[in-house]
């Protein structure tokens, strides 16, 4: 075998799975592979003012890289079990905790700005939500903020850099099971041999790692997609909320349809950004913690959770679908002010001129009625005229929709609780095994791995 282990991914939990053997002292020869670029080289031409659109990098330097997708982003640690993932049912709520307060622990070492840590716990806004019909999950948040967030991981890869092999530039493109171990066939036309692999593609490997699964008999389960917008709103509007706990997540069942409803990564005084995975623009966001760099508006998606059932099984093409619409209209994000949408009509430039909240992202204006289906939408606008109740300002016609944020889940992978597939010595981990989606808990499922294969070796 040329390799122990070949890593697939350097995100946020094959980061940390190699950062933990690292300090394991492991003795194991390991290789970790990435489809994105060094973090040093790691720039979206929109982020640096070369481009005001998305210009479909390969590879996208937002989703793929050191750090994975989460680098570029807001560096928000949401330390809970409420939501983010499910790492709690394979490892235990006391063990899953304790992950991802470690991890926690390790940024905080490479943080040097001591960024806060937010907590919901002994807030009135539970209470104010709930005698509004809407439920406060429980968190505790550590905000680093883009850039700090870039440096910490900077300072990670130079950690590990030198006891682990790292290749960029490299997908994976085939695994081939051996009678002992396993091929992995690249994409630079390499094939290398390993013992054990751990799949660590995150969510822009989620139909590579199904078709890996396929061929190797693994079995899969798919059967969520939440769809919705981003909402961007003067940062005062929820001031009382962000400054207290940060990130709130919010939950609303809808009376119209029972849906539940939810607010999902919150950006106070952030920006939008434009999101492609695999050739679809999305929508996300984030923020910076240098006051310098963060804007006047605060921006969170609402996002209706969907759960399909027998016979369709698709539910990430359904969510894509969705989005491919809105960039077939678009071009790319569509933009709606909440006003021209309760009146059923698209917003123009021309009306766009008259809007009092400023777009952080430049995005076409339009009708999201003509993308987001009928049930989602309804869903949606009661959720806003719920929150106006808790933030009033929020159901401004001036609020604005940007279209379509869409959070694909990954298959589920079927791993023990080891993570071991039924393949020996094949693991999925992260948010491309379906089991996390969030940085604490992919990072936590690192760590947790990375002890329970230094005790095989
Ligand atoms: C813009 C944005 C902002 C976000 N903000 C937050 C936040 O503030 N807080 C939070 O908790 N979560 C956030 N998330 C989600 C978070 O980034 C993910 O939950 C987390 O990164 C998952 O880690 P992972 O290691 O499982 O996967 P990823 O971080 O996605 O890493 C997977 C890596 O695998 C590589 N890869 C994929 N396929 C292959 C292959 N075949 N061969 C080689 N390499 C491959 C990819 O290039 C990628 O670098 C955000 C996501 C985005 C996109």
């Amino acid at each position: 075998m040329d390799y122990d282990l070949l890593i697939v991914g350097a995100g946020a939990s094959g980061m940390f799975l190699a950062y933990e053997l690292k300090q394991l002292k492991t003795r194991q020869k390991v290789l970790m592979v990435d489809t994105g670029r060094p973090i040093h080289q790691r720039i979206c031409p929109i982020s640096a003012g070369k481009v005001n659109h998305c210009i479909c990098c390969k590879p996208c330097n937002i989703m793929n890289g050191f750090g994975g997708a989460g680098t570029l982003s807001d560096g928000k640690y949401n330390l809970t079990t409420e939501f983010g993932g499910d790492l709690h049912r394979y490892v235990g709520q006391e063990k899953a905790m304790e992950l991802m307060n470690y991890v926690d622990g390790v940024l905080c070492e490479y943080d040097h700005h001591q960024s806060k840590l937010f907590s919901t716990a002994n807030s009135d806004l539970k209470t104010t939500a709930l005698r509004n019909d809407l439920h406060l999950l429980s968190a505790q948040v550590r905000h680093f903020g883009t850039e700090r967030n870039v440096e910490i991981l900077k300072k990670m890869y130079e950690e590990i850099k030198d006891e682990i092999e790292i290749r960029f530039l490299t997908t994976v493109e085939k695994v081939n099971y051996l009678s002992s171990g396993f091929q992995a066939v690249f994409s630079t036309g390499e094939t290398v041999t390993a013992e054990k692999i751990v799949l660590a593609s995150g969510r822009s490997g989620s139909k590579w790692i199904g078709e890996i699964c396929k061929q190797n008999g693994i079995r899969t389960k798919s059967n969520r997609v939440d769809i919705g917008v981003r909402i961007e709103i003067p940062a005062e509007v929820f001031k009382h909320i962000t400054d207290e706990v940060y990130e709130s997540k919010i939950v609303y069942k809808t009376q119209k349809y029972n849906d539940m409803v939810r607010t999902f990564c919150m950006n106070p005084y952030g920006k939008v950004v434009a999101e492609n995975t695999n050739g679809i623009i999305t929508v996300n966001g984030h923020s910076y913690a240098d006051k310098k760099l963060q804007t006047e508006n605060t921006n969170f998606a609402l996002l209706v959770s969907n759960h399909f059932t027998d016979p369709f099984r698709d539910s990430n093409d359904y969510g894509e679908s969705i989005a491919r619409l809105s960039n077939m209209l678009g071009g790319g994000v569509l933009l709606q002010r909440f006003g021209d949408l309760v009146k059923g009509r698209r917003s123009s430039e021309r009306r766009m001129q008259k809007c009092f909240t400023r777009p952080t992202l430049k995005a076409t204006a339009g009708d999201l009625s003509l993308v987001i289906p009928k049930r989602q939408l309804d869903d949606i606008i009661e959720m806003i005229y719920q929150l106006d109740k808790i933030a009033p300002g929020m159901a401004n016609e001036d609020t604005l929709l940007y279209g379509v944020e869409v959070k694909f889940y990954n298959s589920k992978v079927e791993v023990n609780k080891e993570f071991e597939t039924s393949k020996k010595g094949l693991y999925a981990i992260g948010d491309g095994s379906g089991i996390t989606h969030s940085l604490s808990q992919a990072s936590a499922n690192g760590v947790y791995l990375a002890k329970i294969l230094e005790n095989i070796k």
